[in-house]
């Protein structure tokens, strides 16, 4: 294998890594700020039940207050029906005790209807509660483990990056160059070639050029790929299980990994 292509494979490893972490580090916030607004919610929705709650007992009360009342204006007209001298007037009295009655029961069914809707507000109020603690625990078990990720990944992030600093000099300028233009249109700039295929595009390596790629492996020659521009790389020990105890991982992972 060309020596560049070689350290190109580490160093598309590093970058790769480069990758994921600044990827990670900038979902955390967001993930953070949706657990935020997920506490936020529920704290307002407790606030609501809270509020309503607090409308249900001032109705009552007002109920109560307006069903005393209609008694007490009861009590005194059925006092008044003993004094009266005419029909008329018994009839009028009547009439008024029949209304002030009907009000009671009436504010009677009202205040059943508050009360049970109060119950139901108190049992969502316990839900909301124990959502609002819930929330808050995750939240801040959440925050403690996000602030220990980020610092870990930025330790992370400054070694790969001092690794890949010390080792771009080393690959020549030419090959350097078409990396960084392939990576930079690409996302990656080198493939390994499995099974006649390129593993980034997917497409059919021409025989010849798979023959080629597989017979100079060794030597200085670079291919790329016919489709997409990377620059095509072979690992016998992936083609060969024959002959080779079959590794679960390319040469660039293991490369990385023993770095
Ligand atoms: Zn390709």
């Amino acid at each position: 294998m060309h020596p560049d292509l070689e350290m190109m494979i580490v160093l598309q490893g590093f970058d790769l890594e480069v990758r994921r972490l600044t990827e990670e580090m900038a979902e955390l916030p967001k993930r953070m700020a949706r657990l935020a607004a997920q506490h936020e919610e529920a704290k307002r929705q407790l606030r609501s039940v809270t509020e309503d709650l607090a409308k249900e007992e001032v109705l009552r009360r007002r109920q109560e207050l307006d069903i005393k009342d209609h008694q007490q204006k009861a009590a005194r007209l059925r006092k008044q029906m003993d004094v009266v001298t005419t029909t008329a007037q018994a009839s009028a009295l009547e009439h008024e005790i029949t209304f002030a009655e009907g009000e009671i029961t009436r504010l009677e069914d009202a205040e059943l209807e508050s009360m049970e809707r109060t119950e139901q507000l108190e049992a969502a109020k316990l839900t909301a509660e124990e959502t609002v603690a819930n929330l808050a625990q995750e939240h801040a078990a959440e925050s403690a483990r996000a602030a220990e990720a980020l610092e870990r990944d930025r330790a992370l992030l400054a070694e790969v990056h001092a690794k890949r600093n010390e080792l771009r000099p080393q690959i020549g300028e030419s090959s350097l160059s078409t990396y960084d233009r392939v990576a930079k249109s690409r996302g990656t700039a080198l493939a390994e070639g499995v099974d006649q295929k390129c593993s980034a595009c997917q497409m059919m390596v021409r025989p010849q050029r798979w023959n080629d790629l597989r017979e100079r492996s060794n030597d200085e020659a670079m291919f790329t790929c016919e489709t997409c521009g990377r620059l095509l790389y072979w690992d016998p020990a992936r083609d060969a299980p024959q002959k080779k105890p079959v590794k679960n991982e390319s040469i660039a992972a293991s490369i990385v990994r023993a770095l």
